[in-house]
């Protein structure tokens, strides 16, 4: 098979390689298989390692060569709605289950880096939300307010204090949330999938699943070259999902996000832009996210084209924004552009689904997968286990006029960006 390509990213040239994974070559049965490669799979594996004695992955490319080795390394403990609309989507206890859920994803990021001695520049220095106007004044205070009430280390920051902790002032208010950090995604994945290693787990790269049969109580998945046989399976494809599983892709919108990063910034910049380290996302309706790496270089994301799709992989918007909120990096050098599909649902809730009799998927973490990919894979091993998994399984439903999605999408930039400019 041809070699899917590896993005040109930063992560791509600091990340110690993995050696190719091989591709699957022969007929084989397993306890359980799963499809993809990246943080959700991956820590399905290693959750599952203890219970199920063989498990084997499937990637149609190589391990973190999805979303998992493209992201910004961003490790927050906040989820993206306003208070009273995540209320809404968790009625009752289940608003209090998915609030420690997201704390819970994030000392899982770090404890399995800790666990699993994980080289992947992992900073738990905090994470930062940032916004301008009314709109986002009142989703920092609601939601340091009520994080204050649960005892989480965050705090709201005036504009002041924003400006000096993250370098420009461009910013009204800013929450500073002590649990995030950051690390080296494509690291930390390739670090994952070493730990899976090393407790037997086999993974075939190059081996895209291309059809599934059932017979009884089992499943055959087949590849090009040969196939897989296995009583439990786990969807984990996110933001790359395709036909495989009739229905999955119709659940999901792909939306392209791009990152762009510079040269290592000379000591008298970078010591006036986020001298902490942390990584910042914005509220906005289009928003923008960035950090410093290890190395000082910005690492700065942002949409891809109007569209939602990577296009020509043009990120000149991305860099007049980055010198517009950062005018002391003007004339620095871009050294690096990458981007990749982002899953997005359209209730923002990410989901655990169950297809069928111990088959399940785990997507759509809105942008938030590093810590919530990797609890996702956690509760995917208690479900194919027959364990109370903290995430409810639901059952996919089709989002409503799926294949219009791009229009939609546009649709949602374009309001995005009018409402960022009337703010
Ligand atoms: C540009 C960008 C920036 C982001 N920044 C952040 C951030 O800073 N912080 C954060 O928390 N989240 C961020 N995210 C989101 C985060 O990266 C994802 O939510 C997370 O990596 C999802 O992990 P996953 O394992 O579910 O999917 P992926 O890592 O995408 O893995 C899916 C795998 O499935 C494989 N696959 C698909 N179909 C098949 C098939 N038929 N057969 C075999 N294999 C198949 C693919 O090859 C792929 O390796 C970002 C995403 C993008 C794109």
């Amino acid at each position: 098979m041809q070699k899917t390509q590896w993005p040109d990213s930063l992560w791509r040239s600091t990340a110690e390689p993995l050696c190719d994974c091989p591709e699957l070559h022969e007929d084989i049965e397993t306890d359980l298989l799963i499809i993809g490669a990246g943080y959700t799979g991956l820590s399905t594996a290693l959750h599952a390692a203890n219970a199920i004695e063989q498990i084997v992955i499937l990637d149609q490319a190589q391990p973190g060569w999805g979303c998992s080795g493209r992201n910004g390394g961003q490790v927050h403990g906040q989820w993206k709605p306003d208070l009273a609309v995540l209320k809404q989507l968790y009625p009752g206890s289940q608003f209090d289950a998915f609030i420690k859920i997201l704390g819970d994803a994030v000392d899982l990021v770090f404890d399995l880096v800790d666990q699993h001695q994980i080289d992947c520049q992992a900073q738990r220095t905090g994470s930062i939300i940032v916004g301008n106007g009314r709109k986002a004044v009142r989703y920092l205070t609601e939601w340091s307010e009520f994080w204050a009430e649960t005892g989480a280390d965050v705090r709201l920051l005036d504009k002041h204090a924003s400006t000096e902790l993250i370098g420009t002032s461009h910013y009204d208010r800013s929450m500073f949330d002590r649990r995030g950090g950051s690390l080296q995604p494509l690291a930390y994945c390739r670090g994952l999938a070493r730990a899976c290693y090393e407790r037997g787990v086999t993974i075939h790269g190059d081996s895209r699943a291309v059809r599934i049969s059932q017979n009884g109580n089992s499943w055959r998945v087949f590849t090009d070259h040969g196939s897989v046989k296995c009583e439990r399976l786990v969807l984990a494809t996110n933001g790359y999902t395709d036909d495989l599983w009739p229905g999955l892709a119709q659940t999901i919108v792909p939306v392209a996000s791009m990152l762009t990063a510079t040269a290592p910034l000379p000591d008298a910049v970078v010591s006036t832009l986020l001298p902490q380290r942390q990584p910042v996302a914005e509220y906005a309706g289009v928003p923008a996210y960035y950090r410093v790496d290890e190395t000082n270089r910005l690492v700065f994301g942002w949409r891809g084209t109007v569209s939602g799709e990577i296009g020509s992989l043009n990120t000149a918007h991305l860099r007049s924004r980055a010198v517009r909120l950062f005018p002391q990096i003007a004339g620095t050098q871009w050294e690096y552009d990458w981007a990749g599909y982002v899953g997005i649902t359209s209730h923002q809730r990410p989901m655990l689904l169950r297809l069928a009799d111990n088959v399940y998927a785990g997507l759509g973490y809105n942008g938030r997968g590093v810590p919530m990919a990797t609890m996702m894979g956690k509760q995917l091993a208690l479900s194919v286990t027959s364990q109370a998994s903290a995430i409810s399984a639901e059952s996919p439903r089709a989002i409503p006029l799926h294949s219009f999605r791009r229009i939609g999408v546009s649709a949602r930039i374009m309001s995005g960006h009018l409402r960022d400019t009337l703010d």
